[in-house]
């Protein structure tokens, strides 16, 4: 059995253990077909029985990906779409009374479009249910995760030899991500963050042109993905002699990530970690300056469960893959932020992210 065939078995069981009596279920997410069946294109629909009402499993795709199902799939009955729209093979396919799992990206117009014109399906929104295997990541995963992980320290010593006064926002992440692909990334993980100045006191702020100054801190948030797994890193630099305000907020923010790391282990509720960091910085003053949770799962998204978050009550398990990234940003001023990622462990985590966390002036 390869691990797809592992994966499809062990989600059939959580469905059907569930009281909403599912008969089968509809996967159309690039990240839960890769995971389910293996294919990597991206577009098609994957149906699976979950009890006996149903029984045509299948992976139904147009002429673009038809190869690429018949060689990654190749257990999985492929059925062409040829002339027909998706809707017209459910129709034909979904031809009894059915509860079908679906997952929470279905979008509106797919939704209504069943209740039109398949009506003896009834559609259930499963999202949480049939991502919840991804949480916990296998050997094969972790090993794709580290080198994910690995390459964004590459990138990330790389640039320290770069940032100089007179570059823009623009040149440091066109570098980044230069580098990350010339390492073997297939794709960035997300839009790379790099936030210089006042710039940095927006969390998410987008790549501009600003000129790097003397006296700045530079937020660098970056990450690729290889082999389909994504991988997730923050680093905050000074460019010239920080203030003594901007060296006080990094040693608060670094000690907040190292605060939570030594909380990170297997059987603690998510949000007992986030307290951790977000308590020592509202005692230190800053609470209302980190708004954001404290870290999310990483894996074929960059955006996963569970989540380092104020309300997320998910009990941690061993090898899911968490970010641990608490900031303080000061409107108008500065911002700092710092982001490992990090493997759950049964008595505490391994950390992926290797690149220097001490404040580094370039
Ligand atoms: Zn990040
Ligand atoms: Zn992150």
């Amino acid at each position: 059995m390869d691990i797809f065939e592992k994966r499809r078995n062990n989600l059939k069981e959580l469905l059907s253990a569930n009281e909403k009596e599912f008969d089968a279920v509809l996967i159309e997410s690039p990240e839960n077909l890769f995971y389910y069946t293996g294919f990597t294109g991206g577009e098609a629909a994957f149906l699976m029985s979950v009890d006996d009402k149903f029984t045509s499993t299948c992976i139904i795709t147009d002429s673009r990906y038809y190869e690429q199902v018949e060689k990654e799939c190749p257990d999985i009955t492929l059925i062409r779409l040829e002339s027909q729209t998706y809707m017209e093979v459910f129709k034909k396919l979904l031809n009894s009374d059915l509860t079908l799992a679906a997952e929470d990206t279905m979008s509106i117009t797919r939704y209504l479009k069943f209740a039109e014109n398949i009506k003896n399906v009834k559609i259930c929104i499963a999202g949480e249910l049939i991502n919840r295997p991804r949480m916990v990541k296998d050997e094969t995963e972790l090993v794709i995760i580290k080198r994910a992980e690995a390459i964004g320290d590459e990138a990330f010593t790389h640039i320290l030899d770069i940032i100089k006064p007179g570059l823009t926002e623009n040149d440091i992440a066109l570098e980044l991500e230069f580098f990350m692909r010339k390492q073997g990334a297939s794709k960035l993980s997300f839009d790379t963050i790099v936030a210089s100045g006042a710039n940095s006191s927006m969390p998410h702020a987008q790549v501009t042109d600003r000129v790097i100054e003397n006296g700045d801190f530079v937020t660098m948030d970056f990450g690729c993905v290889y082999k389909g797994y994504c991988s997730d890193m923050t680093r905050t630099v000074a460019v010239g002699k920080p203030s003594d305000e901007m060296k006080k907020v990094y040693d608060i923010v670094l000690e907040a990530n190292m605060r939570a790391m030594a909380g990170i282990k297997e059987g603690v509720k998510c949000n007992e970690i986030d307290s951790l960091a977000r308590d020592y910085i509202r005692d230190c003053g800053y609470g209302e300056y980190f708004g954001h949770g404290l870290g999310h799962g990483v894996g074929l998204y960059i955006h996963e469960e569970p989540r380092f978050s104020p309300k997320c009550e998910t009990i941690t398990k061993e090898n899911m893959v968490i970010t641990d990234e608490p900031g303080i940003y000061l409107p108008g001023k500065f911002g700092v932020r710092i982001e490992d990622l990090v493997v759950v462990k049964k008595d505490g985590c391994e950390v992926l992210s290797h690149s220097p966390k001490e404040l580094i002036i370039i």
